[in-house]
């Protein structure tokens, strides 16, 4: 019982803590900030552990990290109910809820290779809008073309 309590409550000193992932999306949501490992950061991954709100739940914790804002709509697509401890010497700083934005500009590629964003010789930020949040769906703003969460893995070079 107490190695377990450990386990979720043990402190960084600085960095981040992402709580209330969904179950399961722990390596998704390090993926998606490109921590492999070999970085060098400590990271602490928890699975599966109990939560009130959610049944159960993942946590990632990274030492010496912190987030931007396009890394923030990325976690926010695949954890929306994630929630962003901001520490700093052993203390929250900030804590706040992720926010599922309705449009994402130019962190994603479009999956279709004729659309306008596509086209090596006038390059356009890529603009998709999130028309459902779960399961995600979105769409290319400029093609219409629809890209899920797998979609959006392939992108990003996740699988
Ligand atoms: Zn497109």
């Amino acid at each position: 019982m107490s190695s377990k309590k450990e386990l979720i409550i043990s402190k960084i000193r600085s960095g981040v803590v992402i709580d209330h992932i969904p179950a399961g999306r722990a390596l998704l949501v390090l993926r998606m900030l490109g921590i492999t490992g070999r970085e060098g950061f400590r990271v602490a991954l928890v699975m599966n552990v109990e939560s009130g709100k959610l049944g159960i739940k993942d946590i990632v914790k990274v030492e010496g990290r912190e987030l931007t804002k396009d890394e923030l709509n990325l976690i926010a697509l695949v954890a929306p109910t994630a929630t962003v401890n901001i520490i700093r010497d052993y203390e929250v700083v900030s804590k706040f809820k992720v926010v599922v934005p309705d449009v994402i500009e130019g962190l994603i590629k479009c999956k279709n290779p004729r659309c306008i964003t596509n086209q090596q010789r006038e390059p356009i930020r890529s603009r998709f809008r999130v028309v459902f949040r779960e399961p995600l769906k979105l769409v290319c703003d400029y093609c219409g073309t629809i890209h899920d969460l797998g979609d959006i893995e392939k992108s990003l070079g996740i699988t």
